[in-house]
């Protein structure tokens, strides 16, 4: 066994001063039992915890370390903008730079603005296209997660639901009242939503490849379906791209599946692991943003000059290398085929989800295609299998509701040894 003694001592530590010791729930390991490592350090594709051990990580922060943890540009970009001044308050020539770049890499944006976290983006998003609109409701589905807003705590997938709570205490009816949570991948239950409530949906918001029930990809013409139906009732379409974006492709699930949404939401790449998000669409949408418009939004440490400089040092190595994601797909492929192959040659239940370098192999033999399908996973058999592949020293995310990342920093060699301690733990 792997000695855990000083994470303990940690944990111990934080629990007695932060809720169960975590700032975000899905960092502990409620579902998959034990207790976390506390990591204490991060270079490529590797994290070392507290009690000297190494592991290949395959969180990557929830998604933005796409060039693996300590990126030598990225660091060298903090460090620098650092000492020049954390904040500011005030304007500085960072935030058009990272603004020009995710717009040039997202042709549906005309502008963008930047908030702190990926909460805040779809929050405003939702904001925005309510006062767009004139319009109350809200259509998102049921295992897509979009931050902890209260309207948006509704069948929120992953954290949520490992804790298996059905929302949140503390959000009132009437906060939710208005947010209709709907199936994913089922065109039906669209169409009757729009036919009941015509005229008053102000938005669809939808993670174009969800993340957060574990990786679930839209069905063939899914999105095309949901811009058409959109469009043509005059309701905004919003994609949460916070995952996707720079991670699918340079120009996230838009660009992969070719589809234009209103607005999109952004984070975790365009923050290269510092806090950040941002929400972009028409300039018709986004001119009504105070200071131009009606729709208040604010942020001390929006646009902070840290996160902007590690995002734009991020993004440049990405568009630098668009080989990048050519390998990662390719990586992720052979990982997901090995563990997969592995598991059917030790007869255990497996199937798998993967769009480029996310995915998630879910403990059942059924396809997952929506939170009905997702939650048909044998969630026991995950948490004994997370627990046994951690002690071969891989560090998957403790829930069997997440995407896990590869970076570009996984190497070959890297992929090989997470087969073989799969190949162990099953
Ligand atoms: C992570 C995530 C969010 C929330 O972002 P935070 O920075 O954690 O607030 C929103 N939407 C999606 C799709 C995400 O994956």
């Amino acid at each position: 066994m792997r000695q855990r003694k000083r994470s303990q001592e940690l944990h111990a530590r934080a629990s007695r001063v932060i809720p169960g010791g975590v700032d975000s729930p899905v960092r502990a390991f409620k579902s998959v039992g034990g207790e976390p490592p506390y990591i204490v350090r991060g270079k490529g594709s590797r994290i070392w915890d507290a009690d000297g051990n190494e592991y290949i990580d395959y969180v990557g922060s929830w998604g933005p370390l796409i060039l693996g943890h300590a990126f030598p540009s990225v660091v060298e970009a903090v460090e620098k903008a650092n000492r020049d001044g954390a904040s500011f308050g005030a304007c500085t020539p960072a935030e058009a730079e990272l603004a020009e770049a995710v717009i040039e890499a997202f042709p549906s944006m005309d502008k963008v603005r930047f908030v702190s976290s990926g909460t805040e983006a779809t929050m405003s998003a939702i904001r925005l296209a309510r006062a767009f609109t004139g319009r109350k409701y809200i259509i998102k589905f049921e295992g897509c997660y979009h931050g902890h807003a209260d309207s948006l705590l509704v069948k929120a997938g992953s954290g949520v639901a490992t804790l298996g709570i059905p929302g949140s205490a503390g959000v009132l009816d009437e906060q939710a009242k208005f947010t209709l949570a709907l199936p994913f991948n089922n065109q039906q239950a669209i169409k009757e939503a729009f036919h009941k409530f015509k005229n008053e949906i102000a938005c669809v918001i939808v993670e174009p490849v969800v993340g957060n029930m574990g990786c679930v990809p839209p069905g063939k013409g899914y999105l095309e379906f949901l811009r058409s139906i959109t469009e043509q009732h005059g309701t905004v379409l919003i994609f949460d791209e916070v995952m996707t974006g720079f991670r699918l492709s340079f120009g996230g699930a838009q660009q992969l599946f070719k589809i234009k949404p209103d607005l999109t939401t952004l984070g975790k790449i365009i923050g290269g692991g510092l806090p950040v998000g941002a929400y972009g669409g028409r300039a018709e949408l986004m001119d009504m943003i105070a200071p131009l418009g009606p729709v208040y939004q604010a942020g001390t440490l929006s646009g902070n000059p840290l996160a902007m400089a590690a995002g734009i040092a991020t993004l440049q190595e990405l568009k630098a290398r668009p080989e990048i994601y050519r390998q990662l797909e390719q990586r992720s492929e052979a990982l997901v085929d090995g563990v997969l192959n592995a598991a059917k040659n030790k007869g255990v239940a497996l199937t798998a989800n993967r769009v480029g370098s996310m995915f998630t192999w879910f403990f059942q033999r059924g396809t997952v295609h929506d939170w009905d399908t997702a939650a048909k996973s044998d969630t026991q058999a995950f948490g004994k299998f997370h627990g046994a592949i951690m002690e071969h020293g891989i560090y998957l995310p403790p829930s069997q509701y997440e995407a896990i990342f590869m970076s570009a920093a996984h190497s070959e060699t890297d992929i090989q040894q997470t087969i073989a301690a799969a190949t162990e733990a099953f």
